[in-house]
C-alpha cells in the first residue's frame, strides 16, 4: 500500500483508459477524461499557491467535481478536508478553523452559509461550483438545499474574489507539479469524525492508510472483476465510508461509480434499474428504504451482487428481505473514521453470523481490553473495549495530543466500542463505551435494553440513555416511538422490561415521542437527548 493515492488513478488510466469512471445523472466521464480534469484542477490549485501539506476543504454532495477536487488535492500533496454540506454554520466554522483551511471548494447553493462563517476563518481562496456545471438541469431538482430565491442577492464578501470551478478547468492545462510524497507519513486527508458522541475530531489519515484500506476491502470481494464492476455511490463521499468503499475502491478496481448527490429513494431505484450496479455499499437505513418502498418490485434491482453495510447494526430481517429481493449478498461490516474506516466484515461467501460485525479484514490485529484502564487483555469471549492494529489506523487526531494519547496506545487504536470476540475472530458489538451507563455500581449497556423494548408489540423505535437525575446522579431513561395508531402507558413499558431484564437494567423513566434526533447515516444522537434532560434541570 506504499503508493500515493493518485497512483490508483494513474493505474486505472493505464489499464482501462476508455472505461467509464463516473456516471452522474446520465453524464459520463471516462478514466482518461477524469484524470485530465484532475490534472487541470491540480494545476489550478498550484497556481493559487496551494502547497504540500496545506488543507483544502471540499463541501460538495456526490458529483464529478467531488472526485476531481479530491484527487487533485491529494495529487499535489495537499490534504483534503471533506466537509458535510448539511453542516450548520457552527459546525462548518469549527471545522474550517480547526483545520486552518485557506482554500474551500463549495456548492453554489451553500453560498450564504459559507459567506456567513468566512470572517471567523482564514479562508482566502473560494472556488464555487454547481452540479449544473456538468448538467443542464436546474440545481434544485438535484439538491434541494434552500438556495436563495431567484433575484435575491447573496451577501457576497466584497474583499474576496470567487473563482468558478469550471473556469479553472478551462484556464489551466493538465500539467500539475511533480511533488515528492512519502505515503507512509504524508497526510492525504483530515477527516472529521461523525460527532455522534461529542465534538467532531480530525483524524489524520495518510496515503498509505487509505490505499491499504482499499486493498483490504478488495479482498472482501473475491470475484471482483477489474474494469467490469459498477458501484452505486449512495453513501456520501464526505464521509470516510463512502470515500473508501465507493470512490477509492471504484478507482482501484477500474470500476464505474454511479454518483447520487443525495439519497432520494425513487431516484436511487431508477438509477439502479438503469445503470445496473453490481455493488451497493450502504448504511442500514438505505437498505430499509429499498425494501420498504411500496413499488420496489417495479424496478429491476437484480444486478446487485454484493453489499457491505456499515455505520450501525444491520437488522437480520433487513438483510434477509434485501437478499431475497435482489438475489445478491448483503453483509455487515464495521469501521470507524480513525481506521480509514473498515476493520471488520462478514464474508460474502462462507460463514457469516447475523448480529456479528464479522472477522478482521487482512493485516488487521484485534484485541479486547478491559474497560476501566485498558491495560488488561480480556479472556476470549469476554466483554471489553475493541482495539485494532493495522495499516489503516490513523496517525492521530489533529491538534489534540491528549485525545491521541488516549486513543492510540502502543500502536493500538482504542475504538471506544465495547465488544466480545469468539475463537474464530467473529466480533459482536455490545455498545459504545460512551453510552454505557453506570447505575448502582453496575454497568448497563443501553443497546441490550433497547433490544428488549423492540420486542414489545407496540414499539416502533426505542432508545435508552443515561440521563442526569437530581437524586441518583444518573438514571436510565427510554425514549419510544410507538407504531402508528398505538397507545401505551409509561408503566406498561416498565412492567414489560421487568419481565425480561434484571431489575437494575430497567429504565426508570419513559417518554413517548414522534421523532428522535439522528445523524445523516441514521445513528441516534443520544447526547442530544441527554443535553435536553440537563437543560430541564437547569
Ligand atoms: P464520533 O466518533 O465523533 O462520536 P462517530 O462514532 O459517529 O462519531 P464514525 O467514525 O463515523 O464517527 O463512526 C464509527 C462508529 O460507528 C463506530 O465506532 C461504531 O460505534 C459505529 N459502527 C460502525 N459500524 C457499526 C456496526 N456494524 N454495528 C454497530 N456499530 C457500528
Amino acid at each position: 500500500p506504499s503508493v500515493p493515492l493518485y497512483h490508483l488513478l494513474e493505474q486505472a488510466v493505464q489499464r482501462h483508459p476508455n472505461n467509464i469512471a463516473t456516471i452522474f445523472m446520465g453524464h459520463k466521464l471516462t478514466f482518461t477524461q477524469l484524470k485530465e480534469q484532475v490534472d487541470r484542477f491540480a494545476t489550478a490549485l498550484d497556481a493559487l499557491g496551494v502547497k504540500k501539506g496545506d488543507r483544502v476543504a471540499v463541501m460538495l454532495p456526490n458529483c464529478p467535481q467531488t472526485v476531481i477536487a479530491y484527487y487533485a488535492i491529494v495529487s499535489i500533496g495537499a490534504v483534503a478536508v471533506m466537509t458535510n454540506p448539511l453542516y450548520m454554520e457552527r459546525e462548518l466554522s469549527h471545522q474550517l478553523r480547526d483545520a486552518d483551511v485557506q482554500t474551500l471548494i463549495y456548492l453554489d447553493a451553500l453560498g450564504q452559509k459559507v459567506f456567513n462563517v468566512l470572517p471567523q476563518t482564514r479562508v482566502k481562496n473560494l472556488i464555487v461550483t454547481g452540479v449544473q456545471d456538468y448538467l443542464p438541469l436546474p440545481l434544485n431538482l438535484l439538491y434541494p438545499i434552500k438556495a436563495k430565491k431567484q433575484g435575491q442577492v447573496l451577501d457576497v464578501p466584497k474583499d474576496r474574489g470567487i473563482l468558478r470551478f469550471k473556469e479553472l478547468l478551462q484556464r489551466h492545462s493538465p500539467q500539475p507539479p511533480r511533488v515528492q510524497l512519502d505515503p507512509e507519513n504524508d497526510l492525504a486527508l483530515l477527516q472529521y469524525t461523525g460527532g455522534t458522541t461529542g465534538l467532531s475530531k480530525g483524524a489524520m489519515l495518510t496515503h498509505k492508510n487509505l490505499v491499504a484500506n482499499v486493498m483490504q476491502v478488495r479482498s472482501w470481494f473475491p470475484d471482483c472483476q477489474e474494469g467490469e464492476e459498477r458501484i452505486l455511490g449512495a453513501l456520501p463521499f464526505f464521509h470516510v465510508f463512502g470515500m473508501t468503499v465507493v470512490m477509492n475502491f471504484a478507482i482501484y478496481c477500474c470500476s464505474t461509480m454511479i454518483l447520487l448527490p443525495r439519497f432520494e429513494i425513487d431516484t436511487v431505484l431508477q438509477q439502479i434499474n438503469k445503470y445496473r450496479p453490481t455493488l451497493f455499499p450502504g448504511a442500514p437505513t438505505m437498505y430499509v428504504a429499498v425494501i420498504s418502498h411500496p413499488e420496489v418490485k417495479k424496478y429491476d434491482i437484480s444486478s446487485i451482487k454484493a453489499c457491505i453495510s456499515g455505520a450501525a447494526p444491520l437488522p437480520v430481517e433487513v438483510q434477509e428481505k434485501f437478499e431475497s429481493l435482489t438475489g445478491g449478498k448483503l453483509v455487515e461490516g464495521y469501521g470507524l473514521t480513525e481506521s480509514s474506516p473498515v476493520t471488520h466484515s462478514n464474508p460474502i461467501y462462507g460463514t457469516r453470523i447475523a448480529g456479528s460485525i464479522g472477522q478482521p479484514v487482512p493485516n488487521t490485529n484485534v484485541k479486547i481490553m478491559d474497560t476501566e484502564l485498558g491495560t488488561r487483555e480480556m479472556p476470549l469471549g469476554e466483554i471489553g473495549e475493541l482495539c485494532i492494529k493495522g495499516p489503516q489506523v490513523m496517525k492521530g487526531y489533529w491538534n489534540m495530543p491528549d485525545e491521541t494519547a488516549k486513543t492510540l496506545r502502543d500502536g493500538w487504536l482504542y475504538t471506544g466500542d465495547i465488544a466480545r470476540m469468539d475463537e474464530q475472530g467473529f466480533t459482536y458489538i455490545v455498545d459504545r463505551k460512551k453510552d454505557m451507563v453506570i447505575a448502582g455500581g453496575y454497568n448497563i449497556y443501553p443497546r441490550e435494553v433497547e433490544e428488549v423494548l423492540y420486542e414489545h408489540d407496540k414499539v416502533q423505535e426505542a432508545v435508552v440513555a443515561g440521563v442526569p437525575d437530581p437524586y441518583r446522579g444518573e438514571t436510565l431513561k427510554a425514549y419510544i416511538i410507538l407504531k402508528e395508531g398505538q397507545q401505551a402507558s409509561e408503566q406498561e413499558i416498565i412492567d414489560f422490561c421487568y419481565k425480561h431484564l434484571a431489575k437494575y437494567k430497567v429504565p426508570k423513566k419513559v417518554e413517548f415521542r414522534d421523532e428522535l434526533p439522528k445523524t445523516m447515516v441514521g445513528k441516534i444522537l443520544r447526547r442530544i437527548l441527554v443535553e435536553e434532560e440537563k437543560a430541564k434541570l437547569e
